[in-house]
């Protein structure tokens, strides 16, 4: 169903702002109560970052390279013919082809809102008061929605330096612009070390592109357990990644669209085809009227918020990317559920909140990166050194067995244990598969397992998961 064009109730129960992973799950929960729930966003598509920018194509984009990667491997079991160890990738075929399948999705979106009664509307919201949200559609046109309750959750963008700090820097492309990318670029070079800039980089590499990883530090991933971001710096740098440590971009020249100019501060210049900036993101608030409510921001421009996310303002509420606490989708989505059941549901929702410690998470790098709980100097901060145990394992998965040594990905799982129960607070493991290993294992985490309880799960042979059972 098209969105509408102007209120179909005099007053709503709730409005969503953002039509993103949490805004259509908690308008869709909200509404499969029976109450009057209005949608409104600002593009023309549902499913916000995750489907349009973010995990969905970017995932697609791993499985291509991970083709890729066994196409190189398939020599080594003895494959033989034209093409075999010599991946011929046609972005600029695939590219379209993906794309269609967002707009698939964009679809199934649309009604699955419309099946479950939620009214959708098309434009930039602003939230007047507490009780009063006004829509500008793409026209110019106005109107408000009067509600009980609002929620902000317009997500957040790709952060790129302003052109005062580095100039030329937006000659480079961000994340978004990726996903616009109609043919592969030959030479890349990627700023940041977080998340996207190793899982965008491992696809470009990976795909046959000439990567530079410009990094501040040592490592990438500097936020997740040290033994992770080392060994994916290592492995990156074997398989033919280049990495300028300690790197700062003092300007960028060129015209966009046509080879640019990197210069950094050390003085180096790289020429290259695209420049990535993937140095982080920030919070959509810009215009929602939401500091002028009284809402507060935080210092990064998040919208803070309580742990039933409350802003302050009585029937205001924020939650997913916008309130700048675990930037994941089946957050944004766990915290949606739980707002309209808390609000709408039957009664013993009446206190459901998202429990926010524990949440685990993956780095679709290559090798993927699975992780849970509290890293290795969390661990030991929080505890202290004498009441922390590390069990550890590095490995060669059994795939790579049949593989010359250039291509034997490393695995290193480490479990963190605390106290004389051993309870398991943090698991980190890098290596082939560990994407769908991390799931079974977060439950584990957030039941309170213990060491013994992983030792009495009685293994699974042969994989690369039994590692976690069977460690001494
Ligand atoms: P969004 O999904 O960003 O939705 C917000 C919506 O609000 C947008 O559609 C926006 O247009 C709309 N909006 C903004 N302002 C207004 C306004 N004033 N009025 C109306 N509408 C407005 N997470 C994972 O869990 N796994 C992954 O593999 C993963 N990969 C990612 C890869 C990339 C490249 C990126 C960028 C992110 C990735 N994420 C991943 C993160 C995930 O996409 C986000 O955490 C998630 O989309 C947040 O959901 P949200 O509802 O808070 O915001
Ligand atoms: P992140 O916050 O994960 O990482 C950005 C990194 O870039 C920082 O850790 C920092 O690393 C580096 N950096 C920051 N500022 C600068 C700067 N000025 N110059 C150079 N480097 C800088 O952000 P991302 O953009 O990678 O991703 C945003 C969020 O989206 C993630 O945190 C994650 O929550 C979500 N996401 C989730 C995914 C998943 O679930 N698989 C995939 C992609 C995104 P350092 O300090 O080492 O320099």
């Amino acid at each position: 169903m098209p969105p509408v064009t102007k209120p179909g109730q005099e007053k709503y129960d709730i409005v969503f702002i953002g039509g993103g992973s949490g805004g259509v799950a908690g308008s869709r929960r909200a509404a499969s109560y029976g109450a009057k729930v209005a949608l409104v966003e600002v593009t023309e598509k549902l499913g916000g970052t995750c489907v349009n920018v973010g995990c969905v194509p970017k995932k697609i984009m791993w499985h291509a390279a991970d083709i890729a990667e066994k196409i190189r491997h398939a020599e080594g079991y003895q494959f033989k013919g034209p093409g075999v160890g010599a991946p011929q990738f046609s972005w600029s075929t695939f590219k379209p082809q993906r794309d269609a399948y967002i707009r698939k999705l964009n679809g199934i979106y649309d009604n699955n809102v419309s099946k479950e009664n939620v009214e959708y509307h098309h434009g930039h919201a602003k939230v007047l008061s507490p009780s009063t949200v006004e829509i500008t559609r793409p026209d110019g046109s106005k109107y408000t929605l009067n509600t009980s309750h609002i929620c902000v959750a317009t997500g957040g963008r790709p952060t790129i330096p302003s052109e005062d700090e580095i100039p030329g820097a937006s000659l480079g492309i961000h994340s978004d612009g990726f996903f616009d990318l109609e043919e592969q670029p030959k030479r890349v070079a990627v700023v940041g070390a977080g998340y996207i800039a190793v899982e965008l980089a491992g696809v470009f590499h990976t795909l046959g592109s000439e990567v530079t990883m410009l990094i501040r530090g040592e490592t990438v991933l500097r936020t997740f357990d040290p033994t992770l971001g080392e060994t994916l710096t290592n492995w990156m740098k074997h398989t033919g990644i280049n990495f300028r440590h300690g790197s700062k971009v003092k300007n960028v020249e060129g015209t966009k669209g046509q080879p640019l100019t990197v210069h950094l501060a050390s003085g180096e210049k790289l020429e290259v085809d695209c420049l990535l900036w993937a140095i982080g993101r920030h919070a959509n608030t810009e215009n929602l009227g939401l500091e002028e409510l009284g809402i507060k921001l935080d210092q990064k421009g998040n919208v803070v918020v309580d742990e039933y996310q409350e802003t302050g303002v009585p029937g205001i509420t924020a939650l997913g990317d916008v309130a700048g606490k675990a930037l994941l989708t089946p957050v944004a989505i766990a915290a949606a559920r739980r707002l309209s059941n808390r609000l709408f549901g039957p009664e013993k929702f009446r206190q459901q909140k998202l429990d926010y410690e524990n949440i685990p998470t993956v780095v679709f790098s290559h090798p993927t990166i699975g992780t849970v709980g509290l890293t290795e100097p969390e661990a030991r901060k929080k505890y202290g050194d004498e009441n922390i145990k590390i069990y550890k394992s590095s490995f060669r998965a059994l795939y790579f067995s049949m593989l010359p040594e250039e291509h034997k990905e490393p695995s290193v799982y480490k479990v963190i244990c605390a106290g004389p129960e051993e309870r398991v607070v943090g698991i980190h493991i890098i290596g082939q598969g560990s994407d769908e290993i991390m799931q079974g294992f977060g439950v584990a985490v957030k039941m309170g397992a213990t060491k013994e309880d992983l030792d009495n799960c009685v293994a699974i042979h042969p994989t690369s998961a039994e590692e976690l059972v069977t460690l001494r």
